[in-house]
């Protein structure tokens, strides 16, 4: 934007009258217009690949490449025939490829939508939240702490505001900023003035008039130098991209060895041999391993969204299955974050809220700084700001006392804002020709501030006990004179005391259920609160996580332990109250060393090192802030307990499937090895053909493997252990079952390859051999559904996409075997009906031994 000097030159109004904005905003009339010319508030992510780009990235993999190679030298060869189904089945393999990324991108992408930032603009005169790409310039931004920074602007109004601007000048300190204008140049990071797009609030208040937004802001101008951050490998992907490099040397070798044996003591022809050998390779490969892991990942994250859990990263969702403890606040997650007053205490006296009384000129004060110290706001458009503070206003609207009215009366001046390090909040107000400090917090933490007569704070302690045991949250209130509007931590002392306020926050209905699930699938969950030990104790055993034989505890206990003291204690404890940020985060690492896989959830600020130092940080889609959920790895739209106990109960599923998908293709593939070399130890001839290998790899097996991705997720899930923390998925049984299922898959096709070359020569050997794998591997997939037998069960058709893809790949196959062109195409030859019928009839058979077979392990698995 042009402007005759520098933004953080001019003064706010001249800024609001360039920018024909005003005190109370924009009209979202207006609004939507500047929408419409300055487009949406968003950084244009360079790098964003076209579907034709992904369709022709399919084609840059090594294999791929050597078979195109390989095509080239049969057409040159003037062997047209391979070179067309060779062409023709890698492009088909690479649209399916392709409609597959796509379709996983579309689902990340709409992911990173539903966790893209808001903001809170003032238009038409009242504070509306937004989607942040809709903020433009012209509009006025409230911050608070805990938001992220959407546009660029300058500061109108500024309450204490610090912003931590390290994305943009390396900063780390957060950076204090103040609303006047400043003179000359100054660096960046010197506008103390102006706050900058991509930075976060980490404490205090403001309002900022938007001066630049999406590539028109600081953020903008570097955007096209920042490398678009590509999505970080899984550590799933990471160990099977490492075991199928060692995987892929092995056979190449193989493969290597087999050629050179074919050509020099064969003396076959060199062609052929290349070709075979290179499908071999194709078909041995389990190059599809890692880019299933993301298809199915982000399938689940699709389900996992649907149920309110928004996933950040795709390594959460991997970690889920093995989270074996969830530290989770209390309140808002555990509890319905819905606070009434039940009961105050001021003047001596227990009264119930229902008996308050503005009038009362013992209770007025109280409940005067209730209202003034807070910054909720009631009216009926809803509720805005902090469940706790809303209470304390709805408690005066109860009694026709409106909360503009006594704010107006006593306009704040200044103020501290709350922080759950001091759990204290307090605001400057005129009073009485002076000006006066109002604050609120923590029960015990006031107490230590106030000026009490004898056996008052006894009687304090007293009452804020009964209350606490019935599992009421307990906030103390205090005043003082004050001789100007400056106001440090320091005069959070020596004050009045005016009483107590204890509110109800019902624990949420599913709580219980969800932390038995959780008990009940291995996983410990505690509750890690910010309240009173009492209070969290009674509301931790209504709903099962205080159980006999562990305990709740303060925060402050574990200040003076080691580590190591630490490591031995957490198993104990099942509630830490008035806990602070810095415990948060020994608690997950004395879990993590442990070995345990910890899920931490958090709101605030301060919890973005403990949400970033928890496997699964896990922050709050409502009451949580910008910062909090840009550390997390996942988020929850409905703030709730249950939630991440169901997301977890999908990690499990999630992870099972990838198992099954790779058990799959990987026993597959060992059928097929399996079969060549038994055929060149004996000597034999050739079992397939290289398009016969290709055909299965590239396009029958494909779709199965993807359907198993999606198998229906079961509850069974939850009624075992989590996974060890560092267990791959290649395990020895894992890998024992892969060899065995494989061995017999092989068996059937060599004894099919046999009755060919016996009854029809070696073209119906090899034709009976490709048909007979192909038709197995279909069928093994519904081997992989289970560790169990499904085979007469209703679980065996339960899975929608896996006999759709067993439909697709048995019409392909059939329609290679009896359609004379394209039989002659892929190398098959038509057979006598009684072979025609040996194929389905092994490769039911090799299906039916897997199934006895798994009957067998599940029969000495109980018996053990
Ligand atoms: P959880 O950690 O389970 O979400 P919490 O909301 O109690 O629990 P904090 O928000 O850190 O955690 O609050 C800690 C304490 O600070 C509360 O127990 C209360 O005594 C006090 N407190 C909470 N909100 C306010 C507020 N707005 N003003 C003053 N004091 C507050």
């Amino acid at each position: 934007m042009k402007t005759p000097d520098q933004i953080w030159q001019r003064s706010g109004k001249d800024l609001l009258d360039t920018l024909e904005s005003g005190p109370g905003g924009l009209t979202s009339h207006e609004a939507a217009r500047r929408l419409e010319r300055y487009g949406p508030n968003e950084l244009r992510e360079g790098g964003k690949k076209s579907t034709f780009r992904i369709f022709l990235e399919q084609f840059a993999d090594f294999l791929v490449i050597i078979l195109i190679l390989a095509a080239v030298v049969s057409a040159v060869l003037g062997d047209v025939e391979s070179t067309v189904v060779i062409l023709a089945v890698i492009t088909m393999n690479a649209v399916l490829g392709t409609v597959q990324t796509v379709k996983a991108e579309a689902s990340l992408d709409s992911l990173k939508q539903m966790s893209a930032p808001t903001a809170k603009v003032l238009r038409d005169g009242t504070v509306v939240q937004i989607p942040g790409r809709e903020v433009v310039p012209g509009d006025i931004v409230v911050l608070e702490a805990g938001d992220a920074v959407c546009a660029d602007g300058r500061l109108l109004e500024c309450a204490s505001l610090k912003t931590a601007e390290s994305a943009l000048t390396g900063e780390s300190l957060p950076v204090e900023k103040a609303a006047e204008v400043i003179d000359g140049e100054v660096p960046l990071g010197d506008r103390k003035n102006m706050v900058f797009s991509g930075t976060f609030v980490t404490y205090g208040r403001g309002r900022f008039l938007v001066t630049g937004t999406g590539m028109d802001t600081e953020m903008g101008k570097i955007a096209a130098l920042l490398k678009s951050t590509s999505e970080k490998k899984t550590p799933l992907q990471v160990s099977l991209d490492q075991f199928g490099k060692k995987l892929s040397i092995g056979i190449l070798i193989l493969c290597g060895l087999l050629f050179a044996v074919s050509v020099l003591l064969r003396g076959e022809n060199v062609m052929s041999a290349f070709l075979f050998a290179v499908a071999l390779a194709v078909a041995a490969i389990p190059e599809a391993l890692s880019s299933i892991v993301t298809i199915v990942l982000s399938f689940g994250t699709r389900k996992m969204a649907k149920e309110h859990a928004v996933i950040r990263k795709l390594q959460a969702v991997e970690g889920l299955g093995s989270v074996s403890v969830i530290c989770s606040d209390k309140t808002g997650t555990l509890t319905q974050n819905k606070m009434t007053v039940r009961q105050l205490y001021v003047g001596g006296r227990i009264i119930p809220a229902q008996e308050a009384n503005f009038k009362d000129p013992v209770q007025e004060p109280l409940l005067r700084a209730a209202l003034l110290c807070s910054d909720a706001t009631v009216n009926e458009k809803g509720e805005i700001g902090d469940p706790t503070e809303t209470a304390l206003v709805r408690l005066g609207e109860d009694f026709g006392f409106d909360e503009l009215d006594v704010r107006d009366q006593w306009p704040r001046l200044g103020e501290l804002p709350f922080d759950s390090d001091r759990k204290l909040m307090s605001t400057v107000h005129r009073f009485a020709g002076g000006y006066m400090l109002v604050t609120k917090g923590a029960v015990d933490v006031m107490l230590d501030r106030t000026v009490l007569g004898p056996g008052e704070r006894e009687e304090i302690e007293r009452v804020n006990q009964t209350f606490s045991n019935q599992g009421l949250r307990v906030l103390a209130f205090a005043c003082r004179r004050l001789e100007s509007t400056e106001v440090s931590l320091e005069e959070e002392n020596n004050m009045l005391f005016l009483g107590l306020i204890a509110m109800m926050d019902p624990p949420r209905a599913e709580s219980k259920e969800a932390v038995a699930h959780c008990i009940a699938a291995g996983i410990r969950p505690i509750m890690i609160t910010g309240d009173h030990v009492v209070t969290a104790s009674a509301i931790a055993r209504e709903i099962g996580i205080l159980t006999p034989g562990t305990q709740a505890v303060e925060g402050a206990v574990i200040e003076s332990m080691t580590d190591q003291e630490l490591q031995d204690f957490v198993p104990q404890v099942s509630v830490y109250a008035r806990v602070s940020p810095e415990h948060k985060i020994r608690i997950v690492r004395a879990w993590q060393e442990r070995g345990a896989l910890v899920a931490m959830t958090g709101d605030g600020v301060n919890d973005a090192p403990a949400l970033k130092q928890a496997d699964i940080g896990v922050a709050m889609g409502i009451t949580g802030t910008e910062v909090a959920k840009d550390a997390a790895g996942m988020v929850l739209t409905d703030d709730n307990f249950a939630t991440i106990v169901q997301a977890v109960k999908n990690g499990r599923n999630v992870y099972a499937n990838i198992r099954r998908s790779i058990q799959f293709l990987l026993s597959g593939n060992m059928a097929g090895i399996l079969t060549v070399l038994y055929a060149s130890l004996l000597a034999l001839p050739v079992p397939f053909a290289a398009v016969h290998l290709l055909f299965i790899n590239l396009l029958t097996d494909s779709l199965p493997a993807i359907a198993l991705g999606l198998e229906p997720h079961t509850e069974q899930v939850m009624h075992e252990k989590p996974r060890p923390r560092k267990e791959g998925i290649l395990t020895k049984p894992f890998l024992a079952s892969v060899g065995l299922e494989g061995l017999v898959i092989a068996v059937g096709t060599i004894v099919a390859f046999h009755l060919g070359l016996r009854y029809g020569g070696e073209a119906a050997g090899a034709t009976m051999a490709f048909a007979t794998l192909c038709l197995s591997r279909l069928f093994h997939g519904f081997n992989c559904k289970a560790a169990e037998p499904v085979l007469f069960t209703r679980r065996f058709w339960n899975n929608k996409p896996l006999l759709g893809a067993f439909l697709v790949g048995a019409l392909l196959l059939s329609a290679v075997l009896v359609i004379p062109p394209l039989e002659e195409l892929m190398q098959a030859v038509a057979l006598p009906w009684q072979l025609g019928l040996a194929i389905p009839a092994l490769a039911v058979g090799s299906m039916v031994v897997i199934q006895l077979l798994k009957a067998i392990r599940v029969r000495l698995r109980k018996a053990s």
